[in-house]
């Protein structure tokens, strides 16, 4: 897993904290919102709900106190003597009188739409209506022999006001009223009765009937139609028909359904969880499952009864009492982006001041790394200044130990080069020396002869030849001697590898005969050619090959090429006796031989070693004494020189 740095782990631990913190804390101011303004609207759509009802309960208040104040007024107390005495005269002026009354009553309040004053019987004798008198005509009729508007006998509502104790007020339901002789009915309005009795006789009934529109503006008015509805809904479990019928909705055309043959109804608008509250409880705040609106309801009765009265309901839109919560989200989520962005930008910064003197110390590091005497300058007095001064110490030290080694190296060096020397000039004097010991003693012998006359001329020319064989020797001890001091630079020309291995063997073939070694060569693959000295190449190989082969009387010797990428390797195994442990690190110093004397110089690896590195190669060894030895030559490709020629 690839390793985070600083400034990445700094991003994520403040993010780790804050976006989370930060989540939560949104949740929970959302949440809480919610829930305050839930409350908040379900308080408000509920008193809402509670003062349509009051105002509902005041308008029939008015309504029933109008009511009394016409029963007590005296055209009404006139009417209650006339019909106890019976007087027709009377009666007809009482009557004249109550109309003016009426009319009278009916221009001070416009929400009566009709007055009525009935005889016990069901005869209207006065009936104003909408400013105008009802004139009464036809026959006279019993029990007061006074001419009718219309008869009412026959209804419950009149029947049951008849009934009523004296001064209490029977209340119809809320309903349009039916215009005479059209198809349309009137606005809604509701009737008023009270019974009218003179000592213990009833004499009649006034009826007064109140539009319902005042009722109907104040459900309208409960609230704004953008936040949501009120409507006005009958409890009437006892009525099939009634129950659950809209009396005022801003929608009129659900409105009395019974009436207008509509089939909206709360029952078929609403779920039955919602629509059971409404018609069981007084008031009480519902959500209706389908839109999440909140559903306050307040109930009131005319009748004084519980199961049947009307019940104010206040609908509020879900996105006009949660409006507030789009705004905290909103606000929220600003919040949120402004605090990403600040702990990004923090954490960044923060990184940044952690990172800036850290890459001081690296790019310090780094500079020591190619100038041992740099330090790393840092300023900083905090962690990091603490850990570049340390750095900065441990250097000193390890500079001052690298000089220290230097020296010592450079002791050993003097030391190793003095033996070397010695040992070089031991093994070159020992070299010299037989052969130089030999010239003397042979020119000695000669001229011995010669002094003594008695020398022949064919033993002083055999004695002459050796002089000069032993000579020939010395002078190629010092050419190998030369040859490896001079380390020349060899004069590169481009070459077939194989042709000089090929000549390599053929230089060595009568002493690999002589000894029975097998020499084998194996290739593999199409070999490059290599851009070097011919002859100091050949002369390596030819070096090597002589070794393995003294090495391995009777054994075999294989070379093997192969070219790698941009190198080739030469390895020579023989299967000889190998080379002791000790002497492995030797057997490249001049005149470092194991072969008896005469028989090496000690000079060919170490000549053999000189011109490889002038070529820009290198030779290695491997070997187990008893087993074998292998040398492995390698060499670069250098097509770049090949390609130049
Ligand atoms: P010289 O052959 O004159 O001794 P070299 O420098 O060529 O000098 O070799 C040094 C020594 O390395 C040899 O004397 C021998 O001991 C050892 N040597 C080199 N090649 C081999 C080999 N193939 N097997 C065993 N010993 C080896």
């Amino acid at each position: 897993m690839q390793r985070l740095g600083i400034r990445r782990k700094t991003l994520i631990a403040l993010l780790g904290v804050a976006v989370p913190a930060l989540i939560a804390f949104s949740a929970l101011i959302i949440l809480t919102t919610a829930h305050i303004l839930q409350q908040n609207a379900g308080r408000q759509v509920s008193t809402l709900a509670s003062r349509s009802a009051q105002g509902l309960a005041e308008l029939v208040d008015h309504s029933q106190t109008t009511l009394r104040t016409m029963a007590g007024s005296p055209e009404l107390d006139a009417f209650r003597t006339a019909a106890l005495g019976g007087n027709q005269l009377q009666l007809k002026t009482v009557l004249a009188r109550m109309e003016q009354s009426f009319l009278g009553w009916q221009k001070l309040d416009p929400a009566l739409q009709a007055i009525r004053l009935i005889d016990p019987v069901g005869h209207v004798l006065v009936k104003v209506k909408e400013g105008k008198v009802n004139q009464a005509a036809g026959p006279p009729q019993q029990p007061y022999q006074m001419p009718m508007v219309h008869f009412v006998g026959g209804r419950d509502f009149f029947q049951a006001a008849l009934q009523l104790p004296q001064n209490s007020i029977l209340i119809s339901n809320l309903e349009r009223g039916k215009i005479d002789e059209e198809e349309a009915f009137c606005p809604a309005m509701v009737r008023f009765a009270m019974p009218l009795l003179a000592g213990n006789k009833r004499v009649g009934v006034l009826v007064i009937n109140v539009w319902g529109d005042q009722a109907g503006r104040l459900i309208n008015r409960v609230i704004a139609e953008q936040e949501g509805s009120a409507f006005l809904v009958e409890r009437n479990p006892a009525d099939k028909k009634r129950n659950g019928i809209y009396l005022f909705h801003r929608d009129t055309a659900c409105e009395f359904g019974d009436q207008t043959g509509s089939q909206r109804t709360v029952l078929n608008d609403y779920p039955p969880e919602i629509t059971t509250a409404w018609m069981n409880s007084d008031h009480g705040i519902t959500r209706d499952p389908r839109t999440r609106d909140m559903l306050a309801h307040a109930f009131y009765s005319p009748y004084g009864q519980q199961d049947r009265g009307w019940v104010v309901v206040v609908n509020a839109k879900r996105d006009f009492f949660l409006g507030p919560l789009a705004t905290i989200k909103r606000l929220t989520g600003l919040w949120a982006v402004v605090v990403v962005i600040l702990a990004t930008a923090v954490s960044l910064f923060f990184a940044r001041s952690l990172t800036r003197p850290l890459q001081g110390v690296v790019d310090g590091v780094r500079r020591m790394g190619q100038q041992p005497q740099e330090r790393i300058r840092i300023a900083v007095g905090d962690e990091v200044g603490f850990l570049a001064a340390e750095i900065n110490r441990m250097a000193d030290a390890m500079q001052e130990q690298a000089e220290e080694k230097l020296r010592v190296e450079e002791q050993i060096r003097t030391t190793e080069k003095l033996a070397s020397i010695g040992e070089m000039a031991a093994g070159l004097a020992h070299e010299l020396n037989t052969p130089l010991g030999n010239i003397k003693a042979l020119a000695l012998l000669a001229r011995k002869g010669v002094a003594q006359g008695g020398c022949d001329r064919e033993s002083l020319q055999g004695d002459l030849d050796d002089i000069a064989d032993q000579a020939s020797k010395c002078s190629s001890i010092i050419g190998g001697l030369l040859s490896f001091a001079r380390r020349s630079e060899g004069v590169p020309a481009s070459h077939d590898p194989l042709t000089l291995l090929q000549d390599a063997f053929a230089l060595v073939r009568l002493r690999a005969e002589k000894l029975q070694v097998a020499l084998q060569c194996t290739e593999t693959g199409p070999l490059p050619r290599l851009y070097l000295d011919g002859d100091q190449l050949r002369q390596v190989f030819v070096n090597i090959l002589l070794n393995a082969i003294d090495a391995t009387p009777g054994g075999s010797v294989t070379v093997s090429v192969q070219a790698e990428a941009d190198r080739m390797l030469f390895r020579f195994c023989d299967t000889g006796c190998g080379i002791q442990a000790e002497h492995l690190d030797r057997i490249f110093d001049p005149f470092f031989t194991t072969k008896e004397v005469g028989q090496g110089t000690g000079l060919g690896l170490s000549v053999s070693y000189g011109m490889l590195q002038g070529m820009g190669g290198q030779i290695e060894v491997a070997s187990q004494p008893g087993t074998g030895t292998t040398f492995t030559v390698i060499l670069p490709v250098n097509t770049a020189a090949e390609n130049s020629l």
